[in-house]
């Protein structure tokens, strides 16, 4: 590809109106465009590096046996009126009419399409195991779209759907899917984790969330220091305490705590640690059920947890008045003891271990001091309730402890079971002629969301440092002085022999200062670079630069070439 020819329209400043440096780079370096909020053009530079990983995706989705097909993006109301979601799935599904009043929406994601057209397909279990997947464009209408194609609106995703006779064959699908997740990012060189997570809006009974490592990502991750336990921390469990049985348990006082409504300030006027208080916390269903939620002072809530543990679909804080109306109390003073409406006491874990705390009085301005567990109150039900921290304890293992990590979450694998067969009544007949439900799993992957995460994970001040086998070239020819005819035909002849060993070349035979061409090739990233200039050629050579490691080389011409095609080959390579 000649640079003169192509089109990557570099920015020098930073954009102001991007946050995270991916998104930065991405606009600079002219790969991605916004057109509204969340919605991208993919500039040409932009889409190879997309169809690069797009082609990954595909060759170890094929790999895994799972079959390539394409769903609509528009979807019709029935389907997800039969699946329930029309009514669960909330503002993030885009709603339309057509001009027949009939009502769709823009695919957020396909399990439903996809089951529809499975039960209409599969009729014996003699078609069993199969997997569909799809690269396809998904519209979100996210709350908060942000950080270029992290967040979009608009995306691209590779979603597969497996379909199994029994729950043990579609763990089996699940496991060659969450290891052609595992081969697809080895193959893109990041530094990735997959971590237990939960289910979310799609539902199902397990899932794993492949994440890349990076300090800008949105989803907090631990992992074990000695075993293999990972999760988000979503999800991630509390490993409960030892129990103390030795303190002796205090006579329950009550005590004016004025103005004092933060678990910080409390702990502070009393002379405590935040440790040895409970946090009391109100929250509703949205549709009038409400739940009393108490940890220790210093821990913090998991929502999520806590919304699992009640069944509810949807989990907000109670209103002041409602608050008011449950405890008699305005927010800051509230507590388990002496409520006014009957409401359910969730405890956590590590409450079960406290004694002699602070909490509040329901009444205003005023603490309760020296309660006991089980002598002053009883909570209706104790629950894994909060988020776990660095250094706790791991659940899973004696000896580990839990670390912590920012994460980017690139990939989502879920064990579904029967809930969408069951809704839409995807059935198969067994040997036996008997009707049974079909067991399915699903599997996505944001396109553009992997190819920002690489760019978070692999840049420096001068730019992207693409990985090799998602960069849009594989190598850059640089011409030092086009106006010299030597260097121009050294340049042009070195590009005809690396794309003929079938090397990906952008050739800059612009005829621009050696700085400008210098700093646009940093910028895009493309991870090989040759220099052609009048003083080396004088002597047969040519530079060979290592945009990753800054390494430079002086070389003649064919040990370049041959340099470059060793290096692309050994990039390019996947074990089987
Ligand atoms: P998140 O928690 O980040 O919103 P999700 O759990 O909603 O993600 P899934 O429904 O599992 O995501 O979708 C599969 C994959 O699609 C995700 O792992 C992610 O890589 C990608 N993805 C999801 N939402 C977006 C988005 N708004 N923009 C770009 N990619 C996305
Ligand atoms: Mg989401």
């Amino acid at each position: 590809m000649l640079y003169s020819r192509y089109f990557i329209p570099t920015v020098k400043e930073t954009p102001s109106d991007a946050e995270v440096i991916s998104h930065q780079l991405m606009l600079r370096a002219g790969m991605i465009r916004k057109l509204a909020a969340g919605i991208y053009n993919y500039l040409p530079l932009g889409l190879r590096s997309i169809r690069k990983f797009e082609s990954i995706v595909r060759e170890e989705m094929n790999r895994a046996d799972a079959i390539e097909m394409l769903m609509p993006s528009v979807q019709p109301a029935e389907l997800w009126q039969e699946s329930g979601r029309w009514q669960f799935y909330g503002k993030e599904l885009l709603r339309f009419k057509d001009r027949k009043d009939g009502e769709f929406c823009m695919g957020p994601t396909h399990e439903e399409v996809i089951t529809d057209m499975v039960r209409r397909e599969i009729k014996s279990y003699r078609q069993m195991p199969v997997n569909f997947y799809q690269i396809q464009t998904k519209f979100r209408d996210e709350i908060r779209p942000r950080f270029g194609l992290m967040r979009g609106r608009e995306f691209i995703m590779k979603d597969a759907y497996s379909f199994d006779v029994d729950s043990s064959a579609a763990d089996q699908s699940y496991e060659k899917m969450y290891n052609a997740y595992q081969r697809i990012f080895e193959r893109c060189g990041l530094n990735f984790r997959a971590v237990e997570a939960d289910t979310g809006s799609i539902g199902g009974s397990s899932s794993h969330e492949f994440m890349v490592l990076a300090d800008s990502g949105e989803d907090a991750i631990v992992s074990c220091d000695a075993c293999r336990y990972a999760a988000n921390v979503e999800k991630a469990e509390a490993r409960p305490f030892q129990a103390v049985t030795s303190t002796e348990q205090l006579p329950l006082q009550k005590t004016a705590t004025p103005d004092m409504k933060t678990i910080a300030d409390v702990a502070a006027f009393l002379g405590l640690t935040a440790d040895k208080t409970i946090k009391t916390l109100v929250y509703s269903s949205g549709s009038g059920e409400h739940v009393m939620a108490i940890l220790r002072g210093d821990h913090e809530l998991n929502e999520i947890k806590l919304k699992n543990s009640l069944g509810w679909d949807e989990i907000q804080m109670a209103t002041e008045e409602d608050i008011l109306s449950i405890t008699g109390s305005p927010v800051g003073f509230l507590g388990p003891l002496g409520l006014k409406e009957k409401v359910t006491v969730i405890a956590d874990l590590a409450v079960q271990t406290m004694i002699n705390v602070v909490i509040g009085a329901n009444e205003k301005d005023m603490h309760l001091v020296n309660v006991n567990l089980g002598r002053d109150f009883v909570p209706d039900r104790f629950v894994d309730l909060r988020n776990v921290e660095a250094g706790d304890a791991c659940p899973r293992c004696e000896s580990g402890k839990l670390e912590m990590w920012r994460g980017i979450e690139v990939g989502h694998v879920f064990k579904l079971g029967t809930k969408y067969s069951q809704a839409l009544n995807a059935t198969y007949l067994d040997a036996d002629g008997k009707e049974q439900v079909i067991f399915m799993g699903c599997y996505g992957i944001g396109i553009g969301r992997t190819v920002a995460a690489a760019i978070e994970q692999n840049h420096d001040e001068n730019g992207i440092i693409f990985p090799l086998p998602i960069a849009p070239f594989h190598c850059s020819v640089v011409a030092l002085n086009t106006k010299d005819k030597g260097v121009m035909a050294a340049a042009e002849e070195i590009y005809l022999k690396l794309e003929k060993l079938g090397i990906e070349v952008l050739f800059d035979d612009r005829d621009e200062r050696p700085g400008v061409k210098f700093k646009d090739n940093d910028l895009i990233g493309i991870p090989l670079r040759i220099v052609v200039g009048s003083k080396g050629l004088a002597d047969g050579n040519v530079e060979l630069k290592i945009r990753k490691t800054g390494e430079v080389l002086l070389l003649p011409i064919e040990a370049a070439i041959e340099q470059i095609r060793q290096l692309v080959a050994s990039a390019l390579t996947c074990e089987d």
